[in-house]
């Protein structure tokens, strides 16, 4: 387990090249795409924590997690056409309570810290979901699959990362890694479920995403 700072650093790096590789060949020219590539991408760099239960880190993700489903809510409601104030502010604010107390709650009780997290098919779940969303958003084939790849590498950057640096915790504490977590970069985990349930997310994103 990395510390949170590295994630951070080693994240915005991954997300200032990509910003940069990008640019240079065109493939996304839009300065707010460009912040919004390496925002994405340095979120997305310590997304994998989201199953660490307490403190600091799972706060900040998922209080970054939280805004952002308020964010989609709210899009979609203004999107849908709504007039009415009490809707426009209403599911924005149950879209918010739902995400931070029923799926926080979903998340403590069923992740195990670097459990299926921190795994190749999570890696993939969370592009495939940005490529998802992105075209669900309006944005073209080219920046969606852009984005998507950020999210991609940001997520890859935290196995990496922790891979290598096993044995500390995020908040630099000793890491008592058991046989059943196994490595960061894995593709299955010791819990039956928690494979099942990760490999039938991912399948039912690749069949939304390219089906
Ligand atoms: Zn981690």
């Amino acid at each position: 387990m990395a510390m949170f700072r590295e994630h951070i650093a080693i994240g915005a790096i991954v997300a200032a090249v990509g910003v940069a590789v990008c640019y240079f060949y065109a493939l996304v020219t839009d300065p707010l795409l460009l912040v919004i590539l390496f925002l994405v991408t340095t979120v997305a760099s310590f997304l994998p924590d989201l199953d660490s239960d307490s403190g600091l880190p799972f706060h900040l993700i998922f209080g970054t997690f939280t805004v952002f489903c308020t964010g989609v809510a709210l899009y979609y409601t203004l999107d849908a056409g709504y007039g009415d104030w009490r809707v426009l502010l209403g599911v924005p604010l149950a879209a918010m309570l739902f995400t931070w107390i029923v799926l926080g709650g979903i998340f403590k009780h069923f992740t195990r810290h670097r459990g299926m997290m921190h795994s190749i098919p999570a890696m993939l779940i969370a592009g495939l979901a940005t490529l998802i969303i992105a075209r669900d958003l309006g944005q073209g084939e080219i920046v969606s699959t852009v984005l998507a790849a950020a999210v991609g590498a940001g997520y890859l950057s935290h196995l990496v990362l922790d891979e290598l640096y096993s044995g500390i915790n995020l908040d630099g504490s000793i890491f008592h890694p058991t046989r059943a977590l196994g490595t960061a970069l894995k593709f299955f985990s010791s819990s039956k479920g928690a494979n099942l349930f990760t490999y039938a997310i991912l399948t039912v994103l690749a069949y939304t995403a390219f089906g």
